[in-house]
């Protein structure tokens, strides 16, 4: 067999044993996020987020229907929040076994004390 042939098929097995890591590592990742089951988010729509005004995103707030709602408030700064401030969700006394938004508000709203 000349050399260059050689080479071709270690390269290429190379490329293969890459590709088997990378799927390893996703599936890994995938796994692993299945194990850790984050509540489910809050769904807008649903009807108890509709009557207390929630949303995702505290920008996209109806002024007109919430006058006192401010930009600065913001589910992870509110008093109801359980997490950090910097969480991108967490869960909230008002809407049990579920996740709200970190950026997301509602007209229950209270500034976190501090
Ligand atoms: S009570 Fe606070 S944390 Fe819960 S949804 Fe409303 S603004 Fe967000």
């Amino acid at each position: 067999m000349d050399q260059s042939k050689k080479n071709v098929g270690s390269a290429s097995s190379r490329r293969v044993f890459m590709m088997q890591v990378a799927v390893g590592g996703t599936a890994l990742m995938a796994g692993s996020a299945a194990l850790a089951q984050a509540p489910a988010m809050v769904d807008p729509a649903s009807p108890q987020a509709q009557s207390l005004g929630y949303v995702a995103d505290s920008s996209k707030v109806d002024a007109k229907k919430y006058p006192k709602h401010a930009a600065t408030q913001l589910c992870s700064n509110c008093q109801l929040f359980v997490g950090k401030p910097t969480d991108a969700a967490g869960g909230c006394g008002i809407f049990p076994g579920k996740q709200v938004a970190g950026k997301g508000w509602c007209s229950a709203y209270v500034k976190k004390a501090g």
